[in-house]
């Protein structure tokens, strides 16, 4: 069916150094490497050895030397109404002003520079500044607060941290600066430096000694040439902390040189773009996503990337279409989140559109329910491709290489391992392959883990074999902590993460198969499964719905009718054993400031218990909603 396909990922797996070293042709080595993969050291992979290169360099330097004048940044905030192009000319001058300011506040080569901003041009500018000066940045979302900061803080003790007055969300003022002075009083690490971006939204009082303002800073570095700095390809070049969905954030640790073949070779064969055209990512420069696919993926590729700050909806829910139209934006990258969002509105917003530059829309960052990606794919008109990954990876596990041959999806279906994966589906006891298609089980990569994925958790060796390497009896494995099945085409489906495998009775079913099943009824808008203790059956499935149109069901007797109906759902699809407990009407669910599902906080509640770490958590009221419905 898809033979080229095929054949490139069985030599990506079996000559793993033949096929890496081709796709090291689409970055530019300031000096050649020794070793395509040095893997002596399981499970401590180490791509292109004796390599050196520069991330910004192949963001930016390669393309303004080649074809200056081609946009490369698109800042475009419905917040501020302000819309600003950036040449690759114009990026690198930015970049090199930014670049002067950090080193001008001590920044040496690897020290750490976090990076708390909003969607501004300035946070692009930082995170490449400090790939060209040899700095690991570590971005964190701006919409969390003091107390998430703290610890990352800490954690990556940052030489210098950059950030902004305010960021403004819907029209709300969100000020940085007060929640920037909690963060560093509360931390035990005590950053050199602060510098900070006026954006004139919110009052900014600097500290005199610590805080410089970034705009005198730089007034005086207008012209400056700052040189890319040759870094190692296996020396750092950030550290993410996960989006903390299933407990304490990692800080994923990534290198510079797998890194950026891991991305050019993705843009290439997943994300298909060319250099010219223009890519949009919907996601933050906070999450993965924002990393390798708003800043370096695109403009590594010399593809211009719009920044978006602002609502899918503000000033109207056809903002995205219009600017897919204004910037004949070729690719696109959202996730489920977003796109559940949009379904409230009307379609014509789309259809209003000239969308005739769009190739495909990606999705990616939780599972894509069916009629989520039946009513985008109708109203689109495009192919809709889901794909698989985690902060861990940089780049997609699962997804469809249309760049290499195109391969038709399957609704559910994030789609097929990606070259450079050995991507196995393992029963979680016995240690053992799944061999046969339809076996249900943990979902896990055999090392050495292809370029791009991370090195280590920063500082913490230890903590990346245990966490990740140790958790199946006998096997030096990566899990995902995710469950899945692979079926007789060899499409993956995931069916939760592993915590979130429910087993009544003795059988085990993943939350997203009963979560997939309610969703196909036409009142839910959305639902979250977990599973909580039960005295006779060990676990019982609680179903949690969000509603299309709640006052159609405001009373006791529709509630209880349609929950009886739902119920016949699952009883249906799924059979008996799958059926949920109860099915509960709420307004909202929990979920993390990256839209994902807080399940395990459900859980936690529902059965009486502390909910835990909740930091990264969005709207508060989402769980107490629950944590009163469940107590009742
Ligand atoms: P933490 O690891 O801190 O608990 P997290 O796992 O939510 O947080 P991310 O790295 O942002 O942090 O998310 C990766 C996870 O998101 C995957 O392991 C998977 O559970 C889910 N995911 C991502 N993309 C998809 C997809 N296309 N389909 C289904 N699930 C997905
Ligand atoms: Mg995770």
């Amino acid at each position: 069916m898809t033979q080229r396909f095929d054949a490139v990922y069985r030599q990506s797996i079996d000559q793993p150094n033949d096929f890496w070293r081709e796709q090291a042709q689409l970055v530019d080595w300031f000096k050649p490497f020794d070793e395509v993969c040095d893997y002596a050291q399981p499970p401590f992979a180490k791509w292109f050895v004796g390599g050196q290169t520069n991330l910004c360099h192949n963001a930016v330097d390669r393309h303004a030397a080649t074809r200056g004048g081609d946009n490369a940044l698109i800042f475009v905030s419905t917040e501020t109404n302000t819309e600003i192009t950036y040449s690759f000319k114009q990026l690198l001058e930015q970049v090199q002003v930014m670049a002067a300011v950090l080193k001008a506040q001590g920044v040496k080569k690897g020290d750490r520079v976090l990076i708390y901003m909003p969607m501004i041009p300035e946070a692009a500018f930082a995170m490449l500044a400090c790939a060209r000066i040899g700095a690991i940045h570590s971005v964190v979302f701006g919409g969390f607060a003091s107390v998430s900061l703290a610890s990352r803080i800490d954690d990556c003790t940052p030489t210098v941290v950059v950030s902004a007055d305010a960021g403004s969300r819907g029209g709300k003022i969100v000020p940085y600066k007060p929640l920037l002075d909690e963060a560093l009083a509360l931390a035990a690490h005590k950053p050199a430096g602060v510098v900070m971006v006026n954006r004139g939204l919110a009052p900014m009082a600097l500290q005199a000694g610590r805080d410089v303002d970034y705009a005198s800073a730089a007034a005086q570095q207008q012209g400056v040439q700052v040189p890319c700095e040759p870094m190692a390809s296996t020396d750092p070049s950030y550290i993410l902390y996960t989006s903390g969905t299933t407990g304490k954030p990692k800080g994923v640790q990534r290198d510079t040189g797998g890194y950026a073949v891991a991305l050019a070779a993705s843009m290439k064969h997943i994300y298909m773009g060319e250099p010219g055209e223009t890519y949009f990512s919907t996601s933050d420069i906070g999450w993965v996503v924002g990393h390798s696919y708003i800043v370096y993926g695109p403009l590594i590729a010399g593809m211009a990337t719009i920044m978006y700050e602002g609502l899918p909806v503000n000033p109207d829910a056809g903002i995205w279409w219009q600017l897919v139209e204004k910037y004949k934006v070729s690719v696109m990258f959202s996730a489920p989140t977003a796109v559940r969002v949009l379904k409230k509105y009307d379609p014509s917003f789309i259809k209003n559109a000239d969308l005739s530059s769009l190739k495909a829309l990606f999705l990616a960052g939780e599972p894509l329910d069916e009629p989520t990606a039946q009513w985008i794919s109708g109203e689109l008109g495009k192919p809709i491709i889901d794909n698989y990954w985690q902060t861990e990876t940089g780049w997609p596990i699962l997804s469809l290489a249309n760049g290499i041959e195109p391969a038709k999806s399957k609704f559910g279906s994030p789609g097929v391992p990606m070259y450079g994966y050995n991507v196995q589906i393992i029963d979680e006891n016995t240690g053992e392959n799944q061999t046969q298609a339809n076996q249900k089980g943990v979902v896990a990569i055999e090392g050495p883990l292809p370029p791009g994925c991370m090195q280590t958790v920063w500082g913490d060796d230890k903590r990346f074999i245990d966490t990740y390497w140790s958790s199946i009896p006998g096997r030096l494995v990566y899990s995902t902590f995710d469950w899945g099945i692979r079926d007789e085409d060899g499409y993956f489906f995931i069916l939760g993460r592993t915590d979130d495998v429910i087993n009544v009775a003795g059988h085990r079913l993943g939350t997203r198969e009963i979560e997939e099943s309610l969703s196909s009824h036409s009142a839910v808008m959305e639902v979250a499964v977990v599973g909580v203790a039960d005295q006779l059956k060990g676990q019982v499935a609680m179903a949690f719905v969000v509603l299309k149109d709640a006052p159609a069901y405001s009373t006791p007797e529709a509630q209880l009718k349609l929950e009886g109906e739902l119920m016949k759902v699952v009883d249906g699809q799924l059979g008996a054993v799958a059926r949920p407990a109860r099915v509960r009407f709420v307004p909202l669910l929990p979920k993390t400031r990256s839209g994902k599902l807080l399940r395990r906080a459900i859980q936690a509640v529902c059965e009486q218990r502390d909910p835990g770490d909740l930091t990264t958590m969005d709207d508060p009221s989402a769980l107490s909603n629950i944590k009163a419905l469940v107590q009742t």
